[in-house]
């Protein structure tokens, strides 16, 4: 009996031992990076205006003749004055007119031993797509180590007119996936608190259903879709100037929390 009773209280220890092991690793996963800053100290944000060159991306009747393309560029400038007024380094996948050539992204890529699927770099369509923005993002990291990568589109839904709100994504499997959820998180606090009521759809997508921005990226990566252009209500507020600063005040607040260690 004597010996049952000592198995047991051994196999109870063991089980102690494995759970509380476990459990502390659940909580070391959970905690948010004690750098956000990364190795160079320097906090990096680039901004990515989705579309445009060759890809105007969604419009509808009720955005006044505008296309996504210009909607996202407009906020992305905005986002980064804020943001480099407060003190951030910001960089653009693009200027708004210019865009890097293929053939240069995958220069650099190849002399800095990146990784890329040469069949999917397509120069001849005139058209910077979000495999190459992706591959351009990952090399700038590589040079100048990216903190974050935050990608800014206008939402469509082509069968109702009646959908609102914001979406925003990541890719959950990711290799930097873990510490994205931190500033996703961060993001997402900011814009429950300044536009309480209004819908906010959050994905933390699998690999088959992430946005590829997000997903071929070696820094955290975020895509944020700011509203519907297929729904009037949203038309509106996308129009407005006024509505659309405060969305990137809000962007650069949720983005500074994080970065800040005010969580
Ligand atoms: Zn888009």
């Amino acid at each position: 009996m004597k010996t049952k009773f000592f198995a047991l209280f051994v196999s109870l220890l063991c089980f102690l031992f494995i759970f509380t092991s476990c459990a502390d690793k659940s909580s070391e996963k959970s905690k948010p990076p004690e750098n956000p800053a990364g190795e160079d100290g320097k906090i990096t944000i680039l901004l990515d205006a989705g579309h445009g060159f060759g890809d105007v991306g969604c419009t509808s009747e009720y955005l006044n003749g505008l296309y996504e393309y210009e909607l996202t560029w407009h906020l992305t400038e905005d986002l980064a004055k804020k943001l480099e007024t407060k003190g951030y380094t910001v960089l653009l996948t693009h200027n708004g007119e210019i865009y890097p050539s293929v053939s240069d992204i995958c220069e650099r890529a190849d002399a800095l031993g990146i990784g890329y699927m040469a069949d999917k770099m397509n120069a001849e369509n005139n058209v910077f797509d979000a495999y190459e923005r992706a591959v351009h993002s990952s090399v700038l990291d590589s040079e100048v180590e990216i903190d974050l990568l935050l990608s800014i589109h206008v939402n469509a839904n082509a069968d109702s007119n009646e959908v609102t709100g914001f979406e925003i994504d990541y890719c959950a499997e990711n290799e930097s996936s873990e510490m994205t959820k931190f500033v996703f998180d961060s993001i997402c606090s900011s814009l429950e608190r300044d536009f309480e009521g209004r819908r906010l759809k959050k994905f933390a997508d699998s690999w088959n259903m992430a946005f590829i921005i997000t997903k071929y990226t070696t820094m955290p990566s975020i895509l944020f879709e700011t509203g519907f252009a297929s729904t009037p209500s949203d038309a509106e507020l996308l129009l407005d100037t006024a509505w659309r600063s405060k969305l990137t005040d809000s962007l650069a607040d949720g983005i500074s929390k994080y970065f800040e260690l005010e969580h």
